[in-house]
């Protein structure tokens, strides 16, 4: 009987979610079987489907039963079926309702290019980009006061301004320090290089973060810390991508930086996510591609973004660090010796593989 044993939250959701969760569970019963612990899976319902059997997204028991859990996987929730519910049970509700109920407030997103699929990027001559991007979560604009009102005020030309609209960029010392901490900590795990994004020849808040992160900077002096304005940023993350090694950054930044820090590492098929709360709390763990309806079915889903999630849940909510180096490696085996799913598909060379048949070259790898 092995004596470390963990509880995971499945949730499959729609469209190809449960194709990809799927594979990246054989994946985890494989490597837990080597590595001696064992895991206890545990499905729930949340998305269209939920909506669909219980008329709202995210059912009391799927979140319960994620917070119960040492860790929560997440294939995908949405599609067409239920475009046009009502904007309160959408199923993207699931989400947020996820984030929320779990405190989720660190988003990390690795930009990592498989030198394999290095053609699949829309730059010319890129290797070795490796960036981790760590996006506040619960804060910033998207949760700030928002709201309308009707203005009597004119613009220069004389016109009236009419009906305004607002949305406040807001935070608070101890939102950004235990992000910015984040950032510091993924940094020693890695290049030791963390780089702040902002806006602080503007904002007010961008200026509090560089505060609060010059100060936290004491704590880590093996940490080379740098700031970039956000406009600056997305221009080097084209022309130097190379350079970066953890981007720490607000939510609305780290919303946009990571898809664009995403896409010039190739396919959306490739990219993994984590969301995390406090220390001891579930994270959560899903592809950054959606339920991808247009293939759902047909059997052609990439599953590697689920899987490297699932080596990323591996790592950051169950410390089992060499399980999750096996899968990485496993992936880039798989992909060296030419396997491929139709979405990163490039030369002659290639095999193309289906969801079920790739993860069974990921598994004979591991
Ligand atoms: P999408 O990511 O689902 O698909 C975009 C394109 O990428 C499609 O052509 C799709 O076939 C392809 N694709 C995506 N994942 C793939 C994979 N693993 N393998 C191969 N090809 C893949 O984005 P979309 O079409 O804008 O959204 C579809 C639905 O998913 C919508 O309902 C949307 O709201 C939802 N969505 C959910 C999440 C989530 O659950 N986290 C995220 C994004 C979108």
């Amino acid at each position: 009987m092995p004596d470390k044993s963990y509880k995971i939250a499945v949730i499959p959701g729609d469209g190809i979610g449960p194709e990809v969760t799927s594979s990246a569970v054989k994946v985890l019963k494989a490597v837990s079987e080597k590595f001696g612990f064992e895991l206890n899976f545990s499905e729930y319902k949340a998305g269209g489907c939920a909506i669909d059997e219980f008329g709202i997204p995210l059912p009391e028991a799927t979140l319960e039963g994620c917070k119960s859990s040492d860790a929560v996987l997440l294939g995908a929730v949405g599609g067409p079926k239920w475009d046009k519910v009502d904007a309160k049970i959408r199923p993207e509700k699931a989400l947020l309702g996820l984030r929320a109920g779990l405190g989720l407030y660190s988003n990390l997103r690795p930009a990592l290019l498989f030198e394999e699929l290095a053609s699949a990027s829309p730059l010319k001559n890129v290797s070795n980009i490796d960036i981790l991007i760590v996006r506040e979560l619960t804060g910033g604009i998207y949760f700030g006061e928002h709201g309308r009102y009707d203005s009597s005020e004119l613009l220069s030309d004389g016109s009236s301004k009419g009906t305004v609209a607002f949305d406040t960029e807001s935070y608070s010392v101890a939102e950004i320090e235990r992000i910015v901490r984040e950032g510091f900590r993924y940094a020693m795990g890695r290049s030791k290089k963390l780089t702040l994004v902002d806006k602080a020849n503007v904002l007010e808040s961008s200026r509090l973060w560089r505060e609060v992160a010059e100060k936290i900077s004491s704590e880590y002096p093996e940490v080379a810390l740098d700031y970039l304005y956000v406009d600056n940023c997305s221009m080097q993350l084209i022309n130097r991508p190379e350079t970066f090694d953890v981007i720490v950054t607000s939510n609305m930044f780290g919303d946009i930086l990571s898809d664009e820090a995403g896409m010039i590492t190739g396919s959306i098929g490739m990219l993994p996510s984590a969301s995390l709360g406090a220390p001891g709390t579930p994270g959560m763990y899903e592809p950054v591609h959606g339920s991808a309806p247009d293939i759902a079915g047909t059997g052609k889903a990439n599953p590697l973004a689920t899987i490297l999630s699932a080596a990323m849940l591996l790592r950051w909510s169950l410390d089992e660090t060499e399980a999750a180096d096996l899968v990485e490696e496993a992936v880039k085996k798989t992909l060296k010796d030419g396997f491929r799913t139709v979405d990163i598909a490039s030369g002659d060379s290639d095999t193309v593989l289906g969801t079920e048949e790739i993860t069974a070259k990921v598994l004979e790898r591991i």
